[in-house]
């Protein structure tokens, strides 16, 4: 028996590190009676940190899906990672899910990277709730948790709950919807809690901000409105309908609090997102398209429509990896063949599992809206779409960044060298941030990634868990060449090759991309009667080519756009290979032509350190050529955002602890790729000439 889709809510939990989204999994975890023991973070126990280096550093890089079950309802908690190096991961994430649980440390409120998790929320219209955790803390502060929501993040947040208590006195949580108060016992894991009247001493607190909620809620609906004005009663099914409207149509958020350590308010966030987070049928239907991504196909949220599904996490195990699918449209059965729109690969599903957090459960079937694991997939990656053979739909697919940083890696002993091609292999299908490549010149194998920290996490995944001894090179920046003004090109093939003829002309105009839009690649001015398809296509796939292979130092191009604005075809000697040959030519010569730059990765830098450390930190980035955006004090704390070439970059954690007596911690991610400053460049051609 299918489950029933009103009942599904597929969420995740955003925050920003160490504001307790573990702790708070954990907690989920259990009470939902998926795990009998509670893991604490600190021990390095948890249930969803599978990996032993994860556990080490503290953070979840690699984000699962576990279904969590829930006073009849399913929860499949996808877990979002929630450090700034792997913000792809949790934009990855976010396209599947159909509402989170921003959680928040109550001493800070929002902090630089909730702020970035926020926005990609708010890109992909993912409708939330707000969990202000950690109220046991010292310096917990509700109101202004709730007031840095407001102002930080420009939300709508509507608190349904306040604290009883604070610090170290937090002992429960008053429900404004409800008008009880909840105490729970520690001793008992918080499994237990007591539901007793509001305290005298928080009654008039409560009315007040319950006349709060109320009005706010009111605001949301045009029938309570109307009530409201002429003081009619409101009940509270209408109060709950109306919340739950506005935080699905993303215009309020629903704020509740607790501590997670302490066992305190879990489930009641857990009623709250099954109360007031959507259901898949309550979510917009995503749009695909055609295989030629002409024509836009609907993708309805229904078992009896075809299926559609997308590939958004691939957890390698054996004998066989495990997929994680969300199914759009349709349903899907174990034995079953579907098409890989992406690699044009029919492919066998053999089982279809419910993934609890220690326990599978084989499905007969899986309906639209629902998140499952798969077996027997073989060749799809991580966005790619699935669908029926004779339905081909492609979903949008997911836009990962451009690698910043490349390493050279080989294996110790050349026994270990098919084990090093495997694990690599293994590597790229999970995380499509990571890349590895052979460079023909050097014979070397190169791998790509996002930054130090997350080679430095991919090599120690090849050692430790896979057992492949490896050399490691130093980091190296990944440049790219980019044109700065337009210029044109002509490129003539013309000539004999093993007798053949071969003939074809091509001039191409090349100019810098507008923006990051639509405007690059190759593209045709030419009447479609002027050439034939597939010498076009020759010439695409030419010009694709050439742009791998910039002017300057041979690195990759970008932001670049190329027209076709004239071609000379030969009524019988013109062939494909000519057609791109004469593409590459005519497209090097435009290169050249059009002042081509050095492109370098900036890194966009969040830094936290104690105040007596913030002067030798400035000074040090300064002289790293990097520009601050952004500072602020925290919880005591200064915070630093900078943009900074990754050039200057290598080291910088082992530096910053050393400037700070290891108390200050920095995180960065690739934030967009800039001109090499001139003489840096020049140094860099002169070097290499
Ligand atoms: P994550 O980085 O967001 O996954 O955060 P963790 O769950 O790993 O928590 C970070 C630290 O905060 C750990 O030391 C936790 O024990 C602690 N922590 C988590 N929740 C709470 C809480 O409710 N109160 C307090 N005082 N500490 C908490």
């Amino acid at each position: 028996m299918p489950i029933d889709l009103n009942k599904v809510r597929n969420i995740g939990i955003a925050a920003h590190i160490d504001a307790g989204k573990t702790t708070t999994t954990e907690r989920i975890l259990f009470y939902t009676g998926a795990s009998h023991k509670m893991g604490e973070v600190d021990e390095g126990t948890t249930i969803t940190d599978f990996d032993a280096q994860e556990q080490q550093r503290g953070i979840t890089i690699y984000s699962a899906a576990v279904s969590c079950p829930w006073k009849g309802h399913t929860v499949n908690l996808i877990d979002t990672p929630g450090h700034v190096d792997f913000t792809a991961e949790v934009e990855r994430s976010l396209r599947v899910l159909d509402g989170a649980v921003a959680v928040f440390d109550a001493k800070e409120g929002v902090e630089a990277q909730s702020e970035t998790v926020w926005r990609q929320a708010d890109k992909y219209h993912v409708p939330r709730l707000c969990f202000v955790n950690k109220m046991d803390k010292a310096g917990a502060d509700f109101d202004a948790s709730v007031k840095s929501m407001e102002q930080r993040l420009h939300a709508h947040p509507l608190p349904i709950q306040f604290p009883i208590g604070a610090e170290n006195s937090f002992e429960g949580i008053v429900d404004l919807l409800e008008m009880h108060a909840y105490y729970y016992d520690e001793s008992q894991l918080g499994a237990k809690f007591e539901v007793r009247e509001i305290p005298e001493h928080l009654r008039a607190e409560a009315e007040t901000r319950r006349a709060t909620l109320v009005e706010r809620i009111c605001e949301l609906d045009e029938k309570l409105t109307e009530k409201f004005v002429s003081e009619e009663p409101i009940s509270r099914d209408e109060l709950k309908a109306a919340l739950r409207k506005g935080t699905i149509a993303n215009r309020i958020q629903p704020v509740l609090c607790g501590s997670a350590l302490k066992h305190i308010g879990v489930q009641l966030m857990l009623n709250a997102v099954c109360e007031f987070l959507p259901s898949p049928l309550e979510v917009p239907p995503v749009v695909g398209r055609d295989v030629d991504g002409k024509k836009e196909i609907k993708v309805p949220t229904d078992p009896k429509a075809p299926f559609v599904g997308l590939v958004f996490k691939i957890v390698a195990e054996r004998p066989v990896d495990l997929y994680f699918v969300r199914i759009y449209s349709g349903q899907l059965k174990p034995n079953s063949r579907v098409l890989n729109v992406v690699t044009g690969e029919k492919e066998n599903v053999t089982r279809v599992l419910r993934i609890y957090a220690k326990r599978r459960e084989p499905l007969d079937v899986a309906e639209a809206g629902d998140i499952v694991a798969v077996i027997g997939l073989k060749s799809a990656l991580t966005g790619h779409t699935l669908c029926m053979t004779n339905h081909p739909v492609v979903l949008e697919s997911i836009e990962f960044p451009e690698t910043v940083i490349s390493q050279s890696i080989e294996p110790v002993s050349s026994r270990d060298r098919d084990k090093l091609t495997d694990a690599l292999a293994a590597l790229g299908r999970q995380d499509p941030t990571f890349r590895f490549r052979m460079d023909e010149e050097t014979g070397q194998t190169l791998i790509m990634g996002m930054g130090e920290l997350h080679l430095e996490v991919l090599t120690r995944r090849i050692t430790d868990d896979m057992n492949v001894a490896v050399r490691i090179g130093k980091p190296r920046v990944s440049y790219r060449e980019a044109v700065s003004v337009a210029a044109e090109g002509v490129g003539r093939f013309i000539r004999e090759l093993g007798g053949k003829p071969h003939h074809a002309v091509v001039r191409l105009r090349l100019e810098p991309a507008r923006g990051d839009d639509e405007s690059g690649g190759f593209h045709s001015r030419l009447a479609p009667d002027r050439l034939s398809k597939q010498f076009l296509q020759a010439v695409r796939t030419g010009v694709d080519d050439a742009a791998l292979s910039g002017p300057q130092l041979g690195y990759p191009m970008i932001r670049w756009r190329a027209e076709l604005i004239d071609a000379e075809q030969h009524e019988t000697d013109s062939t494909e290979v000519a057609f791109e040959n004469a593409a590459r030519l005519a497209f090097n010569q435009a290169a050249e032509a059009a002042s081509p730059v050095l492109m370098e990765p900036v890194m966009a830098v969040e830094i936290r350190t104690p105040d007596e450390y913030f002067g030798a930190i400035n000074a040090d980035l300064s002289a790293r050529r990097a520009i601050i955006t952004d500072t602020d004090v925290r919880g005591g704390n200064r915070i630093i955002v900078v943009e900074a070439p990754l050039a200057e970059m290598f080291g910088y954690t082992t530096q910053l602890r050393s400037l700070s007596q290891g108390r200050a911690t920095a995180s960065m991610e690739p934030l967009h790729y800039a001109p090499l400053p001139k003489t840096i460049a020049d140094k860099m051609l002169a070097s290499l000439a």
